[in-house]
């Protein structure tokens, strides 16, 4: 299995054989600055007590305070926290934000919990992470399998702990509890600018097929974004199946069956297939949008898109990166085109910190013209670089 934390790096060596770094700053930009592990007890509803590993990578914050999710998820650990907020730290350089990068995680599968079970993990997570976190610290956020509930939770435990109530220790909160206006929407939303800012240099159509693996925040946002917008999502997956068919797929209705049934398999109208499969379509864009190393050098192959663009982070290993680039297929990498999520989670602290509320419309405004002004300067740099479009983000 890939190590993500080893692709981390070995993007960061594909990128700066490029262009000449001081050697004692990519000595440094190898290893993150702090890495936290706790133990969270956990009381089930049936009175067992279970315990959970945590963590807090603290990768770099050079630009300002950490910044990054927090990850729920079975197969979480060190290596992929620490990989997670390595991208985090170049993420928010990218959009040019005043954060550092940062990661958190809890290694749980937490479908199968109740409200009550969940409220006392995020609780538990909070409890052990507040001496290092912070709105001047380290300012976590939602990711895989947490919520905006989830960071309310944890955002009124530090509250309790620490007597800081402003909300801005965490962002990503529901908009009636400090939450920002877009946030929920905002990663999808800037994929989205920066698509339509690159689509025609990407030599794509002016309506494209779609296929998104993921139906998670990210994902299922993209898919109601692109068919909105009149581009035809033919294929969609979750973690237990993918649907297709050519035709484009009634997205609304879509939502509505994988919010009755959990999944999207089994969607009338539309071929329920392998869950993997989705990453197989032939289409004009391909958005990874659920976990890490779905695209590696045994299946890259098989890709049929003319274009991915990486809502998820680190789904593309290096390998196949190479494989994609030598076919003259784009990849738009994760820290351009996931980074709306970051920069409206930057806009959720600032709104705290100082008392506001902005509208969306202001909100929407402030991201494209980030998002907008990011893409065309990594474009521009691939182009003079004669590279991709990851290693010119890099
Ligand atoms: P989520 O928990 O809301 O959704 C994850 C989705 O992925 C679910 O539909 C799940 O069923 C699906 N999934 C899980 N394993 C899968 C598999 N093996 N095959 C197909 N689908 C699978 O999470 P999210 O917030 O949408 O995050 C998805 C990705 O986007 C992650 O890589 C995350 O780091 C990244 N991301 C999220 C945000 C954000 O603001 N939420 C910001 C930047 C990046």
């Amino acid at each position: 299995m890939n190590n993500p934390f080893e692709n981390a790096l070995a993007q960061l060596e594909r990128a700066t054989s490029l262009v000449s770094f001081h050697p004692d700053f990519l000595r440094v930009i190898r290893h993150p600055n702090r890495q936290v592990r706790i133990s969270i007890p956990v009381k089930m509803d049936d009175g067992r007590l279970e315990v959970f590993e945590g963590y807090r990578v603290q990768f770099n914050n050079a630009r300002g305070p950490y910044k990054g999710g927090i990850r729920f998820h079975q197969d979480t650990d060190i290596e992929e926290v620490k990989a997670l907020a390595f991208w985090m730290a170049l993420k928010c350089a990218v959009v040019n934000i005043p954060m550092g990068g940062g990661k958190g995680g809890v290694t749980v599968d937490p479908k199968p919990f109740t409200d009550g079970e969940k409220e006392r993990l995020a609780r538990g997570w909070m409890r052990g992470m507040a001496d290092v976190v912070g709105p001047q610290k380290d300012v976590p956020a939602p990711d895989v399998n947490t919520t905006p509930q989830i960071m309310e939770w944890m955002a009124d435990e530090y509250g309790k702990i620490t007597g800081d109530i402003s909300g801005a220790v965490i962002t990503g909160k529901p908009v009636e509890s400090g939450g920002s206006q877009g946030r929920g929407t905002a990663t999808a939303q800037g994929g989205f600018y920066v698509f339509e800012t690159l689509r025609e240099k990407l030599g794509l159509p002016e309506k494209c097929t779609v296929a998104i693996q993921g139906f998670g925040n990210a994902g299922q946002v993209a898919a109601q974004l692109w068919s909105e917008a009149g581009h035809k999502v033919i294929a969609v997956s979750d973690s237990r199946a993918a649907i297709v068919n050519s035709e484009g797929l009634d997205i609304e209705a879509l939502v509505a069956h994988k919010a009755s049934t959990r999944s999207v398999g089994g969607f009338e109208g539309a071929q329920t297939i392998e869950s993997i499969d989705v990453l197989y379509q032939a289409c004009d864009l391909l958005i990874p949008a659920a976990l890490e190393n779905q695209i590696h050098e045994e299946n890259v192959e098989r890709i049929q898109a003319k274009v991915l663009l990486e809502l998820a982070n680190g789904p593309t290993t290096p390998k196949a990166d190479d494989n994609l680039f030598a076919r003259g297929i784009p990849v738009v990498p994760d820290i351009l085109a996931n980074a709306g999520g970051v920069t409206v989670s930057t806009f959720e602290w600032e709104q705290n910190l100082k008392k506001e509320n902005w509208s969306e419309q202001e909100v929407f405004d402030k991201l494209k013209i980030i998002m907008d002004r990011e893409a065309l300067a990594i474009a521009d740099k691939a182009t003079q670089l004669n590279t991709d479009l990851r290693r010119a983000a890099f």
